[in-house]
């Protein structure tokens, strides 16, 4: 990756409107004056590229995740995020319909990727890649692939690099196997829960890709980490309304995104000596993965319906904030 390129690419994604919307009556309020620019409300904001609600699936991989991909096989680091109100789009955006090949989102084609990456290179490379997979709900790390682990915390290896200790990692060995991992996780997240889409619009869920490679011969080693995450709902909840644990999960979830902003626009502004990685454990998790070397893309989602303008305005805003 060439040293003057930004590490931080912001990318605006549109989802259609929905029959149910169409239906109340809502209109598509976004307006798209040219390729990288979304306006609502007379205010234009600009984006590295801003992907259309008839884009595909395949399309939005191309932009988004197949260049960070490409880098982590090279060694570097590299987190993709998926930001967003409920129901704009972020799990289809990282996920898709899984086993679907045209509808399968970001995760499953950077799987495939990587192993054809794998599968291609010659018989003097060991590739070793290992998964985890985790949410965060509440401030509180919970294992997805072993549901016993409700509280694991962020420990800093010899390095001084976090990493959430005690988690679970699965070697895999194919992109079959990757996504079996992915289902049981997704599968132990219902386990716990009663409504699941409420809960997974509260929670932080992270997708951990390892890939440790090493040259028999020359005994060079490269090791690469692929963040992908499916950040928490960021609407708010209205004052008025909330009480209790509902208040206290929006505060949390509020605190938690906030410091991911703080910390991914100092990191745009170019600002190393003071990166506010500490303020939330997801940013304490990323922190080798953010900024520096490693490459990072926001995919920020946004409903085009005239019902959800105002949290469209601010999730552009969040966006902009990364430029
Ligand atoms: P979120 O994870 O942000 O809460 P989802 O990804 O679950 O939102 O999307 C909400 C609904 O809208 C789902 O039924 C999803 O299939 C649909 N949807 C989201 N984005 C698109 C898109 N770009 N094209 C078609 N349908 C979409
Ligand atoms: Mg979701």
């Amino acid at each position: 990756m060439a040293a003057d390129e930004c590490n931080i690419k912001v990318v605006c994604r549109v989802r259609p409107l929905n029959a149910q919307e169409e239906k109340a009556g809502s209109k598509f309020v976004l307006k798209f004056p040219t390729d990288d620019t979304a306006a609502v409300g007379g205010k234009v904001f600009m984006f590295d590229k801003v992907l259309k609600p008839n884009v595909t699936q395949e399309h939005v991989y191309t932009v988004t995740a197949k260049p960070i991909v490409a880098d982590v096989l090279s060694g570097y680091n590299g987190t993709i995020f998926a930001y967003g109100q409920t129901s704009s789009g972020k799990t289809h955006t990282m996920e898709g319909v899984l086993g679907n090949d045209t509808m399968q989102g970001i995760i499953p084609r950077i799987v495939q990727d990587i192993f054809n990456y794998i599968y291609g290179m010659d018989e003097n490379l060991e590739f070793h890649i290992k998964v985890s997979y985790f949410e965060i709900y509440m401030d509180k790390i919970r294992d997805l692939l072993d549901v016993t682990k409700t509280n694991l915390s962020v420990h800093e290896d010899k390095n001084r690099v976090p990493y959430v200790k005690g988690c679970t990692e699965r070697f895999v060995s194919s992109p079959e196997e990757v996504m079996e991992v992915v289902d049981e996780g997704k599968a132990n997240r219902h386990v716990a829960v009663t409504n699941m889409n409420e809960h997974s619009s509260r929670s932080h869920s992270v997708f951990l890709i390892h890939v440790k490679q090493e040259n028999v011969e020359s005994e060079k080693k490269l090791h690469g980490k692929l963040y992908l995450v499916d950040l928490a709902g960021s609407e708010k909840v209205s004052k008025t309304g909330a009480e209790g644990a509902v208040l206290d999960e929006a505060k949390n979830i509020n605190r938690s995104l906030s410091a991911l902003g703080n910390v991914i626009a100092a990191l745009a502004e170019g600002n190393k000596s003071h990166v506010p990685y500490r303020d939330s454990k997801l940013t304490r998790i990323l922190q080798e993965s953010l900024g520096g070397n490693a490459r990072t893309t926001m995919v920020i989602c946004c409903s085009p319906a005239s019902f959800n303008e105002s949290e469209t305005k601010s999730t552009l805003m969040f966006g902009q904030r990364a430029k």
